[in-house]
């Protein structure tokens, strides 16, 4: 079955623009995804574009349990359950932009909760001598690769300062990372991840890994990410909550699916 896109104009858009409408057929491993969208007529930053790529994220991530599903596994993560939540969360820059937009929004007494868990988080992090690391990582300079200063990460035992009651307190707004980790096996290998023994849900494409590409708004661009805290810290310092530079929406929608199915593809 080939990809297959349908692009075509409506009216009506609830931001008050025109918008475009999208049919999708998408073919990402063995699953078929079938997705109606609107995407408004209008130039959009990549956070401000986000939204869209969270979507999208939960639409490849539900196909991956449906998979999940039919070879009579389950999926063990839920309610109550944080302990993934310790991991080292790769985040791309629009989404912390994003999420220093949630915080700001927060009520001031959980904005303050989470700015205290940010300072704490941070000074473990220096104090460890792993966030010199993480900046290393980020410059694509660290000898460290990815799981190992993952489980160096998750060896502090440093909760998200999203984290409450073991549960995401921003869930709708959680990072890409997070919808894409699931797990199969007995959650209290979760809280060992040294040993090898957690079972996670391989997606056949990770959209968090093209976010990190996407920053030029074509997914061409070196890949460039941070870890949770030290890109939220950046992100809330800076001020910036979702300026910068604008591209078509629908132009970018289409050039994200398109990344994500694979260049090859025709798109029809
Ligand atoms: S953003 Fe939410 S789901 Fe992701 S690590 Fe933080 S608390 Fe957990």
């Amino acid at each position: 079955m080939q990809n297959k896109v349908t692009r075509g104009t409506g009216h009506g858009d609830p931001r008050g623009s025109d918008a475009e409408d999208f049919d999708l057929t998408l073919r990402i491993g063995v699953e078929r995804l079938h997705i109606r969208t609107r995407i408004p007529q209008a130039d959009m930053s990549i956070p401000e574009f986000l939204p869209v790529i969270q979507s999208l994220t939960d639409a490849v991530v539900a196909a991956a349990a449906r998979g999940v599903a039919r070879s009579r596994r389950r999926i063990s993560c839920g309610p109550g359950c944080g302990a993934c939540c310790r991991q080292l969360v790769p985040v791309a820059e629009a989404e912390a932009v994003h999420l220093a937009g949630v915080l700001a929004g927060l009520g001031a007494d959980r904005r303050a909760r989470v700015l205290e868990r940010l300072r704490a988080a941070r000074e473990r992090l220096t104090g460890s001598g792993l966030a010199t690391e993480l900046h290393s990582a980020e410059r694509g300079q660290s000898p460290m690769d990815r799981r190992e200063l993952g489980l160096r990460y998750f060896r502090l035992g440093i909760p998200c300062p999203f984290l409450e009651d073991e549960s995401c307190s921003i869930h709708p707004h959680r990072p890409l990372a997070c919808r894409e980790y699931l797990v199969t096996s007995d959650p209290r290998h979760c809280a060992h991840p040294e040993k090898g023994r957690v079972e996670t849900v391989e997606l056949p494409r990770r959209p968090s890994a093209l976010l990190y590409r996407f920053g030029d708004g074509a997914g061409a661009a070196p890949a460039r990410w941070m870890a949770l805290p030290l890109a939220l810290e950046r992100a809330w310092g800076s001020g910036e909550r979702g300026e910068g530079e604008a591209f078509p929406a629908p132009e970018l929608f289409q050039r994200f699916v398109f990344r994500l199915a694979g260049a090859d593809e025709d798109m029809g």
